[in-house]
C-alpha cells in the first residue's frame, strides 16, 4: 500500500446478523470502491454495538458475520485492513482524551442520540450510547483519515471529528488530519420501504421496510413487491411527491449501473408492478451470490479469524503511533523514558 495515498476509514455495527440494502448501497460499495485509491481501514465496531444491551454470544457471532459479509462484498484483505474495533484498544484510549475536549452541550446536540434514546427511553439510554460520536471521533482520528465513507445520517457525526481535530490541533499544535465526509449523493440515504420518509435502518425499520441481505432472496424479492409508493401511475424520479418510487429508481440504477433518466424512458406507460418485478429480479441474481459469499467466509472461521489478526496487527501499528503523539502533546508522561 502506497504511504502516498489519501487514508480512508469508516466502520460498521454488529448489532444484527444482516447488513441491509442502505448500508450496502450508502457505504459498503464505497468502501470497495476506495480500496483502489486509498489507504483504506475499515473495521467491524463491536464497541459501538454494546452502546445498546448484546448478548454475548450473539454480538461475538455478529462480529464474525459482519467482517464475512464485508469481504463477500469485496473488501480484499491484500488491498485494505479489515479489522475488529475491540482487538485495537487505541481506540478505547483516544477516545477518552477526546471526551474530554467535548462540551456537553455539544454532545446533546447530536440528533442519531436524541433519536436512539427517543426510542428506548431516555433513562433506559447508557452513556456510552451518549458518548458513541466522540469514540467515533478517536476511530477516524487514529488513522489520521482523510476521507469516511458514510451515509448521510452519518454527516453530523463528521462535522464533530472535524472540529474536534481543529480544536486538539488549536490547543496542542497540529496532530490530526481534518477529515472530509465522503457521502455519494445519490445513495447516501436509501429509505425503509414501508415509510420512504425514514432511513432503511438496522435498529428503526420494520421487517417489511428493510431488505436484509441475508435473508432468503424470495422474502427480499417479496418486500420489493410490496414496497410502499404512491396513487399515481407514472415512473417518474421526484423525492418530495414520490419518494416510494424514487428511492425504488435509487436502488435499481445503482445495482443495474443505469442512469435514473435512462430508467424513466424505459419504464415509460408501464405500471410500477412492471417497475417492482424487475427490480427484484435483479435484487435475487445480486444477493444470491452474496450469499453463497458470505456463506463461505462463514464456513472457515479458522481463515476469517486469520485475516482480522493480521488486519489488527496492521491498525494498531498505525493507531499506536497517533495516539502516543496525542497522549504527548496532551503532557501525558512517558512511560518509557
Ligand atoms: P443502526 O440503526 O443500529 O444505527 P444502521 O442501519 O444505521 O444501524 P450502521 O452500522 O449504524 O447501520 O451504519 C453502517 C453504515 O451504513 C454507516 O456508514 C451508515 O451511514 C450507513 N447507512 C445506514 N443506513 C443507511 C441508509 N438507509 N442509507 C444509506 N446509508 C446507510
Ligand atoms: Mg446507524
Amino acid at each position: 500500500m502506497a504511504l502516498d495515498r489519501p487514508r480512508a476509514l469508516s466502520g460498521i455495527q454488529p448489532t444484527a446478523g444482516s447488513f441491509h440494502l442502505g448500508n450496502y448501497l450508502g457505504a459498503i460499495r464505497q468502501y470497495v470502491a476506495l480500496q483502489e485509491t486509498h489507504d483504506a481501514f475499515y473495521t467491524v465496531v463491536d464497541l459501538h454495538a454494546i452502546t445498546v444491551p448484546q448478548d454475548p454470544a450473539e454480538l461475538r457471532a455478529n462480529s464474525r458475520l459482519a467482517a464475512a459479509q464485508l469481504l463477500a462484498s469485496g473488501l480484499d484483505p491484500d488491498r485494505c485492513t479489515l479489522f475488529i474495533q475491540s482487538h485495537v484498544p487505541e481506540h478505547a484510549q483516544l477516545g477518552w482524551v477526546m471526551n474530554c475536549l467535548t462540551g456537553f452541550g455539544e454532545a446533546s446536540r447530536m440528533t442519531q442520540f436524541k433519536d436512539k434514546s427517543a426510542k428506548q427511553g431516555a433513562d433506559r439510554a447508557t452513556v456510552g450510547l451518549f458518548t458513541y460520536p466522540i469514540l467515533q471521533v478517536a476511530d477516524i482520528l487514529l488513522y489520521q483519515a482523510n476521507h469516511v465513507p458514510v451515509g448521510e445520517d452519518q454527516r453530523q457525526h463528521i462535522e464533530l471529528t472535524r472540529d474536534l481535530a481543529d480544536r486538539f490541533n488549536g490547543r496542542f499544535g497540529e496532530t490530526f488530519t481534518v477529515p472530509a465526509p465522503y457521502i455519494v449523493k445519490e445513495t447516501g440515504k436509501i429509505y425503509d420501504l414501508q415509510d420512504p420518509t425514514i432511513k432503511m435502518s438496522k435498529s428503526a425499520s420494520t421487517p417489511k421496510g428493510i431488505v436484509n441481505l441475508l435473508d432468503e432472496p424470495k422474502v427480499s424479492a417479496k418486500k420489493i413487491k410490496s414496497a410502499v409508493t404512491d396513487l399515481e401511475t407514472e415512473i417518474r424520479f421526484d423525492e418530495e411527491k414520490k419518494p416510494g418510487i424514487s428511492n425504488l429508481l435509487t436502488i435499481y440504477s445503482t445495482l443495474t449501473g443505469t442512469a435514473i433518466p435512462e430508467l424513466e424512458r424505459r419504464y415509460e406507460g408501464k405500471g410500477y408492478g412492471a417497475l417492482k418485478t424487475e427490480l427484484s429480479e435483479i435484487l435475487v441474481e445480486w444477493v444470491t451470490p452474496f450469499r453463497e459469499r458470505t456463506q463461505e467466509y462463514l464456513a472457515d472461521p479458522g481463515t476469517l479469524d486469520k485475516i482480522l489478526a493480521k488486519g489488527a496487527e496492521k491498525a494498531r501499528a498505525v493507531a499506536a503511533e497517533t495516539l502516543a503523539l496525542a497522549y504527548d502533546k496532551v503532557g501525558f508522561l512517558p512511560a518509557k523514558p
